[in-house]
């Protein structure tokens, strides 16, 4: 645990976009609000291109959010990291998980796990155990599982507040390397959260779920638990998040402003009329003076309604 730098060393928060598309609204309200975070702390703000899954990638994505960030104004401390330079931090990772039997190799197929979860009358989405008792070397090329023991997760986060999950019932083994050799979203974030020092992760509601898996490798790895803070998420007239998969429209640089202004207004902070007109160096002004966490409103609506609380 030495080795990871603890929260006496200061705020560090971090914006990770995928570069599965442009940035859009949604993702401009979670850069904004983890940036303000870093901001009032006077912490450090880091980005990290999450370019773990080549084939949903598209092509120059990433140098386009980073020039949008940049467009917004947006100051970021060191440089840029990429998951994609970071593969032999999450193969170490996996490695000590597999020498302390914290994991197993699996190759069963989707068609072989739901037959035997409906034959045990469980939800299809929770691994049913076959390959458990299955040995696993550092050299398998099978997909490879997080055993997840009878034990519940508990923490608090900053505004969605106490979450308690059963893993077994809720989680279940699930994978920390894909049989086409890719290491898991969940593994790659735990490892990077804990060797950039990242102390408190501010982002959209939609990875909530996400936690307790994350929360779960901290503990087996002995990283420091982050604190976590899951922003609303801007969703659309039929109620589905606004994503790249739903090909949520992408901010320009032009709109920069006033798109921040109704990010602010969002995330429930009150720029009023006196921003009507600002640039974007007066809207950060306002905000570094002005964020206020206590404002946020934890649930996720979509941006008519925000406009008109
Ligand atoms: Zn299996």
């Amino acid at each position: 645990m030495s080795s990871y730098s603890s929260k006496s060393a200061g705020y560090r928060g971090r914006f990770a976009p995928s570069p599965t598309g442009p940035l859009h609204f949604g993702s401009l309200v979670a850069a904004v609000g983890s940036y303000l975070q870093a901001h009032v702390h006077n912490g450090k703000w880091l980005v990290r291109i999450e370019d773990l899954d080549p084939p949903r990638e598209q092509k120059g994505a990433a140098s386009h959010i980073i020039q949008t960030l940049e467009g917004y104004g947006f100051e970021w401390d060191e440089e840029i990291s990429y998951q994609s330079q970071r593969y032999e931090l999450y193969q170490n990772a996996l490695e000590q998980l597999i020498d302390n039997n914290d994991c197993f190799a699996c190759e069963c197929s989707r068609k072989k796990i739901v037959s035997h979860t409906e034959s045990l009358g469980i939800s299809p989405h929770i691994y049913p155990g076959i390959c458990r008792n299955r040995s696993v070397s550092r050299f398998t090329s099978d997909a490879v599982r997080v055993k997840v023991l009878n034990r519940h997760i508990s923490f608090t986060d900053l505004l969605q507040g106490d979450q308690r999950v059963g893993l077994t019932d809720e989680v279940g083994d699930f994978v920390i390397r894909r049989a086409d050799g890719l290491y898991a979203y969940q593994l790659a974030v735990t490892v990077d959260d804990a060797t950039q020092g990242i102390t408190e992760v501010v982002r959209g509601s939609d990875l909530l779920s996400s936690t307790p898996h994350q929360y779960y490798l901290q503990q087996l790895l002995n990283y420091p638990h982050p604190d976590y803070l899951h922003l609303p998420l801007v969703i659309n007239q039929a109620g589905e998040k606004l994503s790249k998969q739903s090909y949520a429209r992408a901010i320009e640089i032009e709109g920069a402003a006033l798109n921040l202004v109704q990010a602010l207004q969002f995330l429930g902070q009150n720029p009023g009329d006196e921003l009507s007109r600002a640039t974007v160096k007066d809207v950060w002004e306002w905000a570094f003076e002005n964020w206020q966490t206590g404002s946020i409103p934890p649930h996720s609506r979509n941006m008519l309604e925000s406009l008109h609380e």
